[in-house]
């Protein structure tokens, strides 16, 4: 594999060799006795990851946007309010699907690297009857992480839904579904799960399940709906065969096998190498003069980093040198700023050496660009960071 080159985008990640030897076994029916039991793990064990015991979880073939869809579509009904909190791109597109099917949203926009204050939050609950909130996690185009477990109890405190993009963060970010009162909590394989592109994954409270059961109106998507679906997700949890439509076989397995790694590591162990990693990133960063979109270390994900290029340097030359130094990292998301940053992803399977290779691999090539700083400073801070 000499001419392989360590993927540190913000998804799809570095994936374990298990999961991928996994994803490779020969393809079996989707009422194959072993398959059944597969799904039933991987539905039992998304439970123990999202920590949210009682949920009703869901693996489907699509990507995130499809969770988005899946939850908005079932939880809504025309001219029900909605309030989304946005702290990047994908908070516009979550009110955008979401004014698809009817809802009436009120978006509640952060300063960019920010967040939106809890009291802007809570003084717009009290004015209006919402029936929804939805917020973003880790929003991947900024990096900025907000801390989800106020938002629930606010939601809890009117009486209000709540869904958490956790696309950027689940498995990778702390994230107690139960405790902290969420309703949905939706991700994608391809990042912090640690399976390639293809399903998309989520955990639904009672709560949210008894809403969805008293609907007046059929959910609008046909294909989302969960009448559709959660005899199917039920029917795998009791070891039973089912059909509505055929699921991603292969990247079902391949979710078994990862979602027993996490596990083995333990959540919180993970929570504190996501940490610590991401520390690591910051210091380096900081050290070799780059500043971060995030405002401050409070609000910044452990799942990604979104540095601004130094003056001078340009980002097509920037990471096209990282690229042949070995590394790949990704440009910048938000439109406002796209061009003036990268980002890079630190998530999942994520270690020590890939930290400090792909910090050498940036600090090697802003040289090379004429950036001027303090020779190994990069590598310097990371190194204490990590001891
Ligand atoms: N939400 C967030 C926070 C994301 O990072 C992404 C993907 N980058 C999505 C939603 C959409 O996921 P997908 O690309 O799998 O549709």
């Amino acid at each position: 594999m000499k001419s392989r080159k360590l993927l540190m985008i913000p998804g799809p990640i570095e994936f374990e060799p298990e999961v991928l030897s996994a994803l490779g076994q020969p393809t079996t029916s989707h009422v194959a006795p072993n398959f059944i039991q597969s799904f039933g793990n991987a539905l039992r064990m998304m439970k123990e990851v999202w920590l949210a015991p009682k949920g009703q979880a869901f693996i489907m073939a699509g990507t995130g946007t499809l969770a988005m869809d899946m939850a908005a579509s079932n939880l809504i009904e025309k001219g029900d309010k909605v309030l989304v909190i946005s702290t990047g791109y994908f908070g516009s597109r979550y009110a955008e699907l979401l004014v698809r099917y009817g809802a009436d949203v009120t978006f509640l926009q952060s300063e960019i690297g920010d967040i939106v204050p809890l009291d802007i939050i809570e003084d717009e609950l009290k004015k209006d009857d919402y029936k929804l909130l939805t917020f973003t996690h880790v929003d991947t185009s900024t990096a900025v992480m907000v801390d989800p477990k106020p938002i629930g109890k606010l939601a809890q405190k009117y009486n209000v839904l709540s869904i958490l993009d956790g696309v950027c963060s689940v498995a990778g970010e702390e994230i107690r579904q139960e405790e902290w009162g969420i309703d949905v909590v939706l991700t994608a394989s391809q990042k912090a799960v640690g399976v390639p592109p293809g399903l998309a994954l989520m955990v639904v409270s009672e709560k949210a399940m008894e809403v969805w059961k008293n609907r007046k109106t059929p959910v609008a998507n046909y294909y989302s709906d969960w009448n559709n679906w959660l005899p199917i997700m039920q029917a795998y949890e009791a070891g039973n065969p089912s059909y509505f439509g055929t699921p991603a076989v292969n990247l079902v397995v391949a979710l078994e096998k990862s979602l027993e790694i996490i596990l083995k590591e333990g959540m919180e162990a993970r929570f504190a190498r996501h940490q610590l990693m991401a520390e690591a990133f910051r210091e380096a960063l900081k050290a070799m003069g780059l500043k971060s979109i995030p405002i401050s270390e409070e609000v910044s994900a452990a799942t990604l980093s979104a540095p601004y290029y130094p003056e001078g340097i340009t980002g097509a030359q920037l990471l096209a040198q990282v690229n042949k130094e070995g590394v790949i990292l990704a440009g910048g998301l938000l439109p406002e700023i796209k061009n003036n940053y990268f980002r890079i992803g630190h998530m999942g399977s994520i270690n020590r050496a890939d930290t400090l290779a792909t910090i050498s691999a940036i600090e090697v090539s802003l040289k090379k660009g004429g950036y001027i700083f303090e020779d190994g400073a990069g590598i310097k801070a990371a190194q204490k960071a990590l001891s």
